[in-house]
């Protein structure tokens, strides 16, 4: 009889215990632990503010879990590694021989002065990385009739870090619908120097800003929000005026991680980036956000490398090498609105770059384009996320970056 422990139910967790449910012997016992029962699909938290229900984002957390799989409702509040013990914040403690830290990353809105803490959050200051955040946006749209809106990314890393972009576009596209594109002046606000982190996403990502006429604001370090004037100081001086700021704030890792000495300075915990395994403990792994890795802090991240994980920890528990190596691949569909999106794959060495990405049954998508394949891709998601991610289905997707289909960004710029 051996114990698994699973801290986060959230897409990571939820996976790992039904993927590992299917191998591990039935004596293990896999127990997973959540503070609430409510499982959110966050990719939907975009569309909320225009569309979406929100009561159709979330589902009965413990209701994604197949048969086998223990659950217990409580807030984590301290791993200790020497004792394989967790602390519960209701006084209880669990003890494990093999632990997994899925427990995601949270927006910390506390981290910018002004941001939630003054008169205008809530009024002129939204965000839509909460539940209750987009759903009070999507309330606060309809009235917003003329003026200067920022969207706001404080810093990297964020869950979904094109998801301010799509916001941006998404955002441009709703007021183009109701007619008055013309007396709204968007812009987006970034630490970055361009619209993105790597050069030839950027380039693609700040032509398409150009084009649908959303201003760019670069290279804007966040300092603080000026309730009583409306604007946003960065820290070299410059002040933006907004009539509405949605903010993406900064992420860090969970509280507990940070009380128990287990994560880095933004309560991420270090791991080694190809086999996901706590670089201060081997009877640890972590899955999805909650760990360092450079990548994007991404759904489809943590089922790629949720997937590679599950023969790296049957290897472990017999004390054998681990086979799989994780290359931190990632695959995103950005929305850009007017009904289309654009799709990026790429990983730990390899940036998004133009191409096709080959799909079964629909044929191959297009990378770093335009189309609608690729937005009805995205809607898509919901359902394939419930019916077939969360359970442990295997998807048609490669876990590891293919480059077939790619052009290296030498190639595609000749063929313009
Ligand atoms: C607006 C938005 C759009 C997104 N769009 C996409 C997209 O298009 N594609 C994509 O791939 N990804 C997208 N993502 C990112 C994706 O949702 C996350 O990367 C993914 O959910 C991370 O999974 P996780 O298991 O690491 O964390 P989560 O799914 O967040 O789960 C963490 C769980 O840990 C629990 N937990 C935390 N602390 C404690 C504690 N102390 N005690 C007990 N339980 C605790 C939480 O309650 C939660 O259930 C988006 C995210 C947002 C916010």
């Amino acid at each position: 009889m051996a114990s698994l422990l699973i801290l986060g139910g959230g897409t990571a967790g939820t996976m790992a215990a039904n993927l590992l449910r299917k191998h591990l012997p039935s004596e293990w016992t896999i127990t997973v632990v959540d503070r609430d029962d409510d499982h959110h699909y966050q990719p939907g938290y975009l569309f909320v503010p225009f569309w979406m229900k929100p009561s159709r984002v979330s589902r009965n957390r413990w209701a994604q879990l197949s048969g086998g799989i223990e659950h217990i409702q409580a807030a984590v509040s301290r791993v200790v590694p020497d004792e394989r013990r967790v602390n519960l914040a209701d006084g209880r403690s669990l003890d494990y021989d093999w632990l997994i830290i899925a427990s995601g990353s949270v927006p910390r809105h506390d981290l910018i002065p002004g941001l939630s803490d003054g008169p205008l959050w809530g009024t002129k200051i939204h965000d839509f990385y909460t539940l209750d955040g987009a759903r009070r946006l999507a309330e606060a749209l309809p009235d917003f009739e003329e003026g200067k809106i920022l969207v706001h990314l404080a810093e990297l890393p964020i869950k979904c870090p094109v998801a301010p972009l799509e916001f941006a576009f998404l955002l441009e596209d709703h007021f183009r619908k109701r007619g008055n594109r013309h007396k709204v002046d968007i812009t987006y606000v970034t630490p970055l120097d361009g619209a993105f982190t790597k050069p030839v996403s950027a380039k693609a990502f700040g032509d398409l800003l150009e084009d649908r006429s959303i201003r760019l604001a670069a290279d804007f370090t966040v300092s603080h929000v000026d309730n009583d004037t409306s604007r946003l100081v960065s820290y070299d001086g410059r002040e933006l005026p907004f009539d509405l700021l949605v903010t993406i704030p900064p992420h860090t890792g969970a509280q507990f991680i940070t009380d128990s000495g287990l994560g880095n300075d933004m309560g991420f915990v270090p791991v080694d980036k190809l086999t996901l395994r706590a670089k201060a403990d081997d009877r640890i792994f972590v899955l999805g956000d909650a760990s360092d890795i450079p990548t994007s802090k991404a759904g489809s991240v943590a089922h790629f490398a949720t997937e590679l994980f599950v023969d790296n920890f049957l290897a472990a528990i017999k004390g054998e090498p681990l086979p799989n190596e994780f290359d931190g691949h990632a695959n995103c569909f950005l929305e850009s609105g007017r009904g289309q999106a654009l799709l990026l794959d790429f990983n730990y060495d390899t940036e998004p770059l133009p191409g096709e990405f080959p799909a079964p049954v629909v044929g191959p998508m297009k990378l770093l384009k335009r189309t609608r394949l690729n937005h009805l891709g995205k809607l898509a998601f919901e359902q394939i996320y419930w019916h077939m991610l969360l359970p442990g289905k295997r998807l048609p997707v490669p876990l590891k970056m293919s480059m077939a289909g790619k052009r290296q960004p030498d190639t595609a710029q000749k063929e313009k």
